[in-house]
């Protein structure tokens, strides 16, 4: 008999979901993780928002605006200390390339699907706003949607995987997976040694090293073509008081958010392409310029390179193809090898929903 009925390779936000559910239902769980703790890839990188994600309505991305509303109001039921609604807040100007009844129709398309409802802030209240630029100011909307600790909440569910009775290995690095009679035999590194173990199933919850892992498998298992395109955050003094921005960058029209954290202010993200080791992958300073323009653009004293403290790079796979990415579809892929039933790997996917995407694996693979 195997050693456990499900093994995960990576302690991101997937593979811990993964491991508390199938914990959950009694199954034997191992969760394999290169660094020496979780959410030390993508899940402490992201812009920390648990959100349907608005902008995907520009895209038709109906099925997952709902989804991760759904979603996202189970995390506020399940983690009020760590899953919090905050207002957020879109301005409008007479250069802003979507008008007043653009965003009023996509904002009440997101209350329909799920979100909170919306407003447009009376001018009186625009003083308050942060110092947000009022000339050829039009109006501002304000709808509600939530903001998390991406890297407390993975190990909070990590942290009730174990409870439910699932290992966890840190330091630990899949070298090399076979499967021979109905079981994987697993090999890792580790920084002491090796680790061997077998299991029924094999999770792939490797986040952007999903395609280097399944490269490292016996036989040789087929992917999908994926892009690798990064995103970075940028942390600066002060916070917002009101809530979060969400701001048309000037250049390119992308959705640039302002957020408060930490104290702090948290603005990102970009979509720059990236090749290489999915570990290496760091801020570019065109990134950090861009993100300062776009923040000074919209709001005083202008801040320059200086006073960033902090800067985050996190890595997301896209779908190959010729688009730009900020137009790429962002569903979680679940993927199978014919050849290889006992194997599923996630691609993509949202923060927020994390619990859905758990279950879906344990009912694509039987478990
Ligand atoms: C810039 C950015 C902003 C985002 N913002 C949001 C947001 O605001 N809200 C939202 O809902 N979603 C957001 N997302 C999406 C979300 O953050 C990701 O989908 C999610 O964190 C991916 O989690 P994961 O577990 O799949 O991957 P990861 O968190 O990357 O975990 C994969 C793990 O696998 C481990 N691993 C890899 N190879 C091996 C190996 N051989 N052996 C052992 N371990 C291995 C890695 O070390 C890593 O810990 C954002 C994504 C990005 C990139």
């Amino acid at each position: 008999m195997p050693d456990y009925d499900l093994a995960i390779i990576g302690a991101g936000i997937h593979g811990v979901a993964v491991a508390r559910a199938a914990a959950q239902r009694g199954h034997r769980v191992v969760v394999l993780e290169q660094y020496p703790a979780a959410a030390m890839g993508t899940s402490s990188r992201s812009s920390k928002l648990i959100h349907g994600g608005l902008r995907y309505l520009e895209s038709g991305q109906l099925r997952l605006v709902r989804e991760c509303l759904r979603e996202r109001a189970r995390l506020l039921r399940r983690y009020p200390d760590l899953v919090r609604l905050t207002p957020f807040h879109i301005p409008i100007y007479q250069t802003t390339r979507r008008g007043p009844l653009t965003i009023a129709a996509g904002l009440s398309l997101y209350a329909l699907l799920g979100g909170k409802g919306f407003a447009r802030v009376p001018k009186s209240e625009w003083p308050a706003l942060d110092g947000l630029h009022r000339d050829g100011l039009r109006a501002v909307f304000r709808y509600w949607d939530a903001q998390t600790d991406d890297r407390l909440l993975t190990e909070r569910i990590a942290q009730e995987a174990r409870g439910q009775g699932a290992a966890f290995h840190f330091n630990t690095r899949l070298t090399h997976g076979s499967w021979r009679q109905g079981q994987w035999r697993l090999a890792c590194s580790r920084q002491a040694g090796t680790l061997a173990c077998t299991a029924r199933c094999l999770v792939n919850a490797s986040g952007p090293w999903a395609n280097l892992t399944l490269a490292k498998l016996d036989p040789p298992a087929d992917g999908l073509a994926m892009q690798g395109v990064q995103g970075t955050h940028i942390v600066v003094p002060g916070t917002p008081a009101r809530g979060v921005y969400y701001l048309e960058a000037p250049a390119d029209g992308r959705a640039v958010f302002i957020m408060p954290w930490q104290q702090q202010t948290l603005i990102g993200t970009t979509e720059t392409p990236y090749r290489g080791d999915p570990g290496a992958a760091v801020a570019l300073e065109s990134e950090i310029t861009y993100l300062l323009a776009t923040r000074n653009h919209y709001f005083s004293p202008p801040l320059t390179r200086e006073a960033v403290t902090q800067v985050m790079c996190g890595l997301r796979l896209l779908p190959a193809g010729d688009s730009t990415p900020f137009n790429r579809r962002r569903d979680t892929l679940l993927h199978r090898d014919g050849k290889l039933p006992a194997l599923l790997t996630i691609y993509g996917g949202k923060l927020t929903s994390h619990q859905v995407t758990a279950e879906r694996v344990l009912k694509q693979l039987d478990l």
